[in-house]
């Protein structure tokens, strides 16, 4: 009964939200996994070097927005970087005055943080933050995620949006720990709504330097099918966890609280 409902739920991003809003092409993260970074490739729109080049998309920052149903996410396919915060905040802006409900999904800068919960404060009720924390260690997050923040700044920023009243949640996906537990069990206080689990789903094969294939291997370790069950049992009791489809495809038993609910 619980596999058929998790079933019904979405897969990937339209289970969080129903719509997306991106103003800039690239992304100074350069996350190795990142899937918008892959389709630009494909698309010959960026290439592996001017993917962290972030170019401003103008007719974006010229649009203005209608209220729409349901959930909308904020931004997908590049970050909210502190050298870009006023072209985003220009567009959250005009998002939000018409409200419209915003899930902001960032790696994220303090300084950016703060100025969303400062700025921001009047349309808190429409805003969840869902921070994207993907390790509580620093060198894999640095050779995942090259251009993103450290731990310490994440979880600060957590920390800080939490304090000031804001719906709070995290996504650990793509979890790149053995088991994310220690990292969930350092979070756990600071979320008022849900943490998401789920693996990388892009691990690009081609042309991996020597020196980082063991990077790549233990990615391939992490997520067999053992160790899954086994982050799974780690984490039965835990009420605010979520599994992506990248996990609940297989089948797992998980318990009916963790059975996620649309936008939670
Ligand atoms: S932060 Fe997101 S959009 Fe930016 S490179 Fe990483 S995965 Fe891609």
């Amino acid at each position: 009964m619980v596999g058929l409902l998790i079933k019904k739920i979405t897969a990937g991003t339209k289970e969080w939200a129903s719509s997306n809003i991106n103003i800039f092409f690239g992304c100074q993260h350069n996350c190795r996994y990142c899937y918008a970074k892959k389709i630009a490739i494909r698309f010959n729109r960026k290439s592996e070097d001017t993917w962290k080049v972030m170019e401003l998309n103008p007719n974006k920052l010229l649009q203005n927005f209608r209220r729409r149903s349901g959930r909308i996410m904020f931004p997908t396919s590049h970050d909210i970087i502190p050298e870009f915060k006023s072209e985003c905040f220009q567009v959250l802006e005009k998002i939000l005055e018409v409200g419209n409900l915003v899930l902001i999904t960032t790696k994220p800068h303090l300084e950016v943080i703060k100025a969303i919960c400062r700025d921001f404060f009047y349309y808190k009720d429409l805003i969840q933050f869902r921070f994207t924390i993907t390790s509580i260690d620093n060198n894999l997050l640095r050779f995942w995620e090259e251009g993103a923040p450290t731990f310490e700044e994440r979880f600060e920023s957590l920390k800080f949006a939490f304090k000031m009243n804001y719906k709070t949640s995290v996504s650990i996906e793509p979890f790149l720990d053995s088991n994310p537990k220690k990292l969930i069990d350092t979070i756990y206080p600071y979320i008022s709504e849900t943490i998401w689990i789920g693996k990388m789903n892009y691990i690009s094969q081609n042309k991996i330097p020597k020196e980082d294939r063991a990077n790549y291997k233990k990615i391939r370790m992490i997520y067999s099918h053992k160790n899954l069950l086994s982050i799974i049992h780690s984490l039965e009791s835990y009420k605010k966890v979520r599994y992506k489809d990248s996990i609940r495809k297989y089948d797992f038993q998980i318990p009916s609280y963790q059975a996620p609910k649309l936008f939670n």
